[in-house]
């Protein structure tokens, strides 16, 4: 129970401090992707305008004209200013192009204004991804025409491939760090709950303990008094009702103390070879007279190899006549009770079935609590404290097993123990 708490807080802790550094290291990423691409940028721009500085524009009698004979890379008689530029593009004032240097452009011009990145598809650097400027180029207010200039992306991207690199592995191995810590820190924080939780235990075992003597006391004397009322026969039902009650409170006080010393995973020394076989055999002939009585058929169905398993022989018989307790208690007569053994190869699947009264599904979920108790006519005339199912839930778990519950009001109840056969050995 502990142990699935603390496990339950270090994934906790895990998750959200894991989303928190995932958060964290995209945004990283995203600034640095921003960053770089801004200087890229403000680079190409640079070299966009002292190209752009270049072009001569004249209107010579009314004709406006545009000499690109000095512009780098474009002009004839012009030296080249960058080779790590891929393409440089003229397009006059109506998007038509006038002039280009590298890649093979589009005839007219198809790009708005301002930065793209663009992947090539003309070979022979199809592909490869670029950053673009598309530059209006004025001489005073009158447009004369674009500039596009374009330079590859890949230092960049190598850039932010070995980044990314660093943070597929940072990321992980400060996950593993963070759940380390998680766990240690869930270890801490259960500490002191652990400790109030077995002192709590610890006092319910020795209360209960030691309220046995004296309840055994006051049975007997209460047993002896019935006996000695003959000629009192006014003290007989008051001596009955406690011996009653002390009955009563001797099966909470069993059920107390059996909760309180079983708890958690069964210690292996404690474990023996049972035969499941035999002892469902044996619960079916003890229970039969009781069924009979409440005119109730109880079948037994067993599988015809023996099952055996390792278990502690007195819990797991107790945990079935719980089952076996509640499921004539809460039969009407004329019904039919099953008990039925299911092997599988790995574990032993026991099974109470009954045609009894059912238990309403808003229930369901809380029939295992200690205490629990469904209110009905029938549990009030019937029922105990409410602790029988969860003892056998308790006893099941300690064999690293569980118990599922399927029931339908009205109609009938069907209690499944799965046990692991081979968990201890
Ligand atoms: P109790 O001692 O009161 O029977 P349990 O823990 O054994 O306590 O059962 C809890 C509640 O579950 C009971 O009050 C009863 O209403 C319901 N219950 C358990 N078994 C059955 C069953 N076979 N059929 C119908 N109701 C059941």
């Amino acid at each position: 129970m502990f142990n699935r708490s603390r496990r339950n807080l270090a994934r906790w802790f895990t998750l959200s401090m894991g989303s928190i550094l995932v958060l964290f290291a995209a945004t990283i990423y995203y600034l640095r992707l921003e960053d770089k691409l801004d200087a890229l940028d403000r680079l190409l721009y640079k070299k966009t305008r002292v190209i752009a500085a270049s072009i001569q524009y004249e209107v010579q009698q009314g004709n406006p004209s545009v000499d690109l004979n000095s512009v780098p890379l474009l002009g004839t008689g012009s030296q080249p200013l960058d080779t790590e530029l891929v393409y440089v593009r003229w397009y006059d004032a109506q998007n038509q192009l006038k002039r280009f240097f590298g890649a093979p452009p589009l005839a007219k011009l198809d790009a708005v204004p301002g930065f793209r990145t663009i992947k090539m598809e003309q070979p022979p650097d199809a592909g490869v991804w670029l950053r673009q400027v598309t530059l209006p180029v004025q001489e005073g207010e009158v447009l004369i025409g674009y500039l596009q200039v374009a330079v590859p992306l890949t230092a960049l991207q190598s850039d932010l491939q070995q980044f990314r690199l660093l943070l597929t592995l940072a990321v992980p191995i400060t996950l593993i760090l963070i759940g380390v810590t998680g766990w240690r820190l869930g270890g801490v924080a259960m500490q002191p709950i652990q400790q109030s939780y077995h002192q709590l235990q610890r006092f319910t075992a020795d209360a209960s303990h030691e309220l046995r003597s004296p309840l055994s006391a006051i049975l007997s004397n209460a047993q002896v008094g019935l006996l000695m009322s003959g000629n009192q026969p006014q003290l007989q039902p008051c001596l009955e009702n406690i011996v009653d009650s002390t009955k009563s409170m001797n099966t909470l006080v069993s059920n107390l103390l059996l909760l309180a010393r079983h708890q958690g995973r069964l210690a292996p020394h404690l474990l023996q070879r049972v035969n499941l076989h035999t002892l469902l055999k044996d619960l079916a002939v003890e229970y039969a007279t009781q069924a009979e009585s409440r005119t109730i058929k109880l079948i037994c169905h067993l599988p015809d190899q023996d099952l055996e398993m390792w278990a502690e022989p007195d819990l797991l018989r107790q945990a079935i006549e719980n089952l076996l307790n509640n499921a004539l208690k809460y039969t009407f007569a004329g019904g039919t009770v099953w008990l039925r053994l299911e092997p599988s190869a790995d574990w032993a699947v026991i099974q109470v079935i009954d045609t009894g009264i059912g238990i309403p599904q808003a229930d369901l979920p809380y029939i295992f609590d200690r205490f629990y108790r469904v209110e009905t006519e029938r549990t009030r005339e019937n029922g105990g404290f409410g602790l029988g199912l969860a003892i056998v839930q308790q006893i099941v778990q300690a064999h690293g097993g569980q118990v599922r519950v399927m029931s339908v009001e009205g109609i009938g109840s069907t209690f499944q123990i799965e046990l692991p056969l081979w968990f201890y050995s």
